[in-house]
């Protein structure tokens, strides 16, 4: 069944009498694809692309920016405040897939976007040609076959940028609404890759007051044109008037469940001017915890080594604007 409400509170009243076995659905770019692939399998889908004040992009009271979850990633990309302020969030919206994709995805369908994995995003048919696996209909993981968990990989480009920036997301159900921040939204499984409750809308995405920070965000992929990041790397940092590093952030995405923020590469610039040899220490130690498995493109050594390569980038993009 489609329900398709027009306000956030018909919306959560929506699905709450849906139960247990209900999706929200905003673009569809992932959802829809899923559903086809029985990946996912609602018995009942609401709608959002209806709820206007979801798709809203205004200045926030503390001087943020708060885009509603509705909006789409052509909205926040081509947004002249997210460009300016921003350019971290635009640029890894910019960077989704195809135009056409990115006029039908919105950022709260990015921010809240399943796990990937090579041995899951396939169709019915092949899937059942294995005996399908533990994220769906199966019980053997085959990227870990004695893992007892799942290592399906966060593959938003929106999300690593979300948790570098400090940003938080706004949650609503028929419980009330809360602010989360992005850093606690999400967890390292494949499956319960989120820490929402099943039943929460994300209603809005809130970006801190443009304060003096700077943001770079990083893609890899093997088509320029088209593919999900086989790593993306979100960088932040916030200098004194000298232009020393008082405060940073380096966060992985694509190469775990979820986010991998890592707090010995950011510990590395701090207190420096961003010289090549901090920039360089920071990479070294992205490299050593960061550990792709070998479930998306490209091999896992080859992945690994870029992580080294790409923090060095992104954070070069830091000093060079
Ligand atoms: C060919 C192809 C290439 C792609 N490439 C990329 C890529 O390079 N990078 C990338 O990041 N993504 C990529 N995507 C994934 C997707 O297009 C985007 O992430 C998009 O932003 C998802 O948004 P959506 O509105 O379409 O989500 P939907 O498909 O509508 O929803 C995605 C999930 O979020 C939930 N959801 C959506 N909105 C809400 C809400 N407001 N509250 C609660 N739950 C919600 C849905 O229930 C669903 O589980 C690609 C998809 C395809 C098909
Ligand atoms: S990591 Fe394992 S359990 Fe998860 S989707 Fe891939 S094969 Fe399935």
């Amino acid at each position: 069944m489609l329900v398709e409400p027009r306000t956030v509170a018909e919306a959560v009243r929506a699905r709450a009498d849906a139960g247990g076995d209900a999706s929200y659905v905003a673009g569809g770019t992932d959802l829809w694809p899923n559903m086809k692939r029985r990946q996912q399998t609602p018995a009942t889908v609401i709608a959002l692309s209806r709820i206007k004040e979801m798709a809203e992009i205004r200045i926030a009271y503390d001087g943020g920016l708060t885009i509603g979850a509705g909006a789409s990633l052509e909205a926040v990309a081509r947004h002249p405040l997210v460009r300016a302020k921003y350019a971290a969030v635009a640029h890894a919206a910019e960077v989704v897939s195809t135009p056409t994709l990115r006029h039908m995805g919105t950022i709260g369908g990015n921010l809240l976007l399943d796990t990937r994995c090579n041995y899951y995003d396939q169709t019915e048919e092949w899937r059942s040609a294995i005996d399908y696996c533990m994220k769906k209909d199966g019980k053997i993981c085959w990227v870990a076959p004695s893992s007892p968990r799942c290592w399906a990989v966060q593959s938003s480009d929106g999300v690593p940028v979300a948790v570098a920036l400090g940003a938080s997301v706004t949650l609503a159900s028929v419980r009330g609404e809360r602010t989360v921040r992005a850093a606690d939204l999400y967890a390292n499984d494949g499956i319960a890759y989120l820490t929402t409750q099943p039943d929460e809308l994300l209603v809005a995405y809130h970006l801190p007051a443009p304060n003096g920070w700077r943001a770079s965000y990083l893609k890899l992929r093997r088509r320029g044109s088209f593919d999900f990041p086989v790593l993306g790397v979100a960088a932040w940092v916030s200098r004194a008037s000298d232009g020393t590093v008082k405060a940073a952030r380096i966060v992985l995405g694509a190469v775990a469940s979820h986010p991998q923020e890592i707090p010995e590469a950011a510990a590395a610039i701090v207190g420096s001017r961003l010289e090549v040899n901090a920039i360089a220490a920071a990479a070294d130690a992205a490299y050593r915890p960061a550990k792709p498995m070998d479930n998306t493109d490209y091999t896992l050594a080859w992945r690994k080594e870029m992580v080294r390569i790409h923090v060095q980038r992104a954070l070069a993009l830091l000093v060079n604007g």
